[in-house]
């Protein structure tokens, strides 16, 4: 790339998180095919992240390509206001059958905080539908559910730095999140905060969120499958719908098809999005129960109140119908075994290294938790010069490869993250 792109970019365009006047340094990729990323010198770089855990077939894949020019030959968008289409009808289909059958209503959206606005603003009006005028939601700390308002204010405080839009969100509340990690016993005091708070605010609280399982960038911590039973428990005792964020671990990523069948728990709202198009296009679902359906359509509103206008994009669709027939093959769960394994077998060693915190991993994740935090910029660099793309933050190096990587790719990625440890400059 010229030097005067390289500069406009760095003066003009924001990158995700950034900022811009001291931006972080940005590497120009060229193309994209299975696992790896070409940067503009031709060199390769393994890829570790997926995209933020969206394209878990790798990159350029034929099926996924083919179902985007079949469907640009016939339309690529149509307004979803009055006109249906088959590959919405085709998707919907796949996810009700995917998904437990108490999910029967779909609302498509085109990212996940939207999945997640679309998920609060269904409880608020089934709950105003009702004659309650419960407006607040139940949540835990560490969580992330997006950046748009709504999400915002359901994600944990400090990450989101609530106190900048201090007056703007709506306050909600945050139960201490569970200490009690997956593959731990269980502590029943995980739940004592949680508790309290449900007791205490019964007739305020519209709905219950949170991440199954895996809390995503708000720290990649798994916890505990019996928190999650003790949650929908409380949730029925107490007449609380629960939304379920599986934006981050659906399709497969944990281990299991969906994150909450570790714990067997149903939500009455799952939110979908990353991975559904396998990193293709934008692309988000909200299922619901029929219960909350019909209540919000029976009521006086008469409608929900939502519409956005590149929903159920056909090409969107489409690209997420191929992906979900790759996934049908059932491949998916040998892949992500096998890089569960591999993670063990590799990362597991570092948890002796002095830098290292906590070793996690689940299904295919993997989490370094370092006891400093980390100089990204310079980490970054680092990788890019090792051959390998992953994206740390704050004190952790995360990996969510494509299911379809190779031993040797992925034994390629950890022995590059053990051989960052070693470096203080790496580090802050
Ligand atoms: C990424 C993510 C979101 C937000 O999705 P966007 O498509 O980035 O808006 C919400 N919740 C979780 C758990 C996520 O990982």
């Amino acid at each position: 790339m010229s030097l005067s792109n390289i500069l406009f970019d760095y003066k003009h365009i924001w990158h995700p998180y950034s900022s811009m006047t001291k931006p972080l340094p940005c590497y120009s990729i060229i193309s994209a095919k299975g696992v790896y990323l070409t940067l503009e010198n031709g060199k390769k770089l393994i890829d570790g992240m997926s995209s933020w855990w969206s394209a878990i077939h790798g990159y350029n894949h034929p099926l996924l390509n083919r179902a985007l020019k079949k469907q640009i030959k016939n339309m690529s968008h149509i307004m979803f206001g009055g006109i249906t289409h088959s590959p919405a009808i085709s998707l919907c289909q796949k996810l009700i059958k995917l998904t437990p059958s108490k999910l029967d209503c779909i609302f498509l959206s085109d990212s996940g905080s939207i999945s997640i606005e679309v998920a609060m603003k269904m409880i608020i009006q089934y709950w105003n539908s009702l004659g309650q005028n419960r407006k607040k939601f139940l949540t835990i700390f560490n969580g992330y559910h997006g950046d748009t308002f709504g999400a915002m204010s359901i994600s944990d405080p400090n990450n989101s730095m609530h106190k900048i839009y201090n007056n703007v969100l709506p306050k909600n509340f945050f139960a201490e999140s569970p200490q009690s990690s997956f593959h731990s016993s269980w502590n029943e005091n995980d739940l004592i905060s949680f508790k309290k708070l449900i007791e205490k605010n019964e007739l305020k609280i519209a709905g219950v969120i949170l991440e199954p399982i895996v809390q995503g960038v708000g720290g990649m911590r798994f916890y505990h499958p019996i928190y999650l039973q003790k949650i929908k428990k409380l949730c029925d005792n107490h007449n609380i719908p629960l939304i379920f964020d599986e934006i981050a671990t659906g399709f497969g990523r944990t281990g299991k098809f969906f994150a909450f069948e570790h714990a067997n728990v149903v939500p009455d709202i799952l939110c979908l999005g990353k991975a559904m198009t396998g990193g293709t296009m934008t692309l988000a679902a909200t299922l619901t129960s029929r219960k909350i359906a019909n209540q919000i359509s029976n009521s006086k509103v008469g409608c929900f109140m939502h519409g956005p206008t590149y929903m159920g994009n056909p090409l969107a669709c489409a690209v997420a119908n191929a992906n979900i027939k790759i996934l049908q093959n059932n491949e998916w769960k040998k892949q992500v075994l096998k890089i569960e394994k591999q993670l063990y077998k590799n990362l597991f060693p570092l948890r002796k290294h002095f830098r290292v915190i906590n070793i996690r991993v689940l299904g295919a994740i993997g989490v370094v938790e370092c006891t400093q935090l980390i100089n990204i910029a310079c980490m970054q660099k680092f990788f890019v010069d090792n051959g390998v793309w992953i994206r740390p933050f704050k004190q952790l190096i995360y990996i969510v490869p494509p299911y379809i990587i190779s031993s040797r790719a992925l034994k390629k990625i950890t022995d590059v993250i053990t051989e960052a440890l070693n470096y203080k400059i790496l580090f802050i």
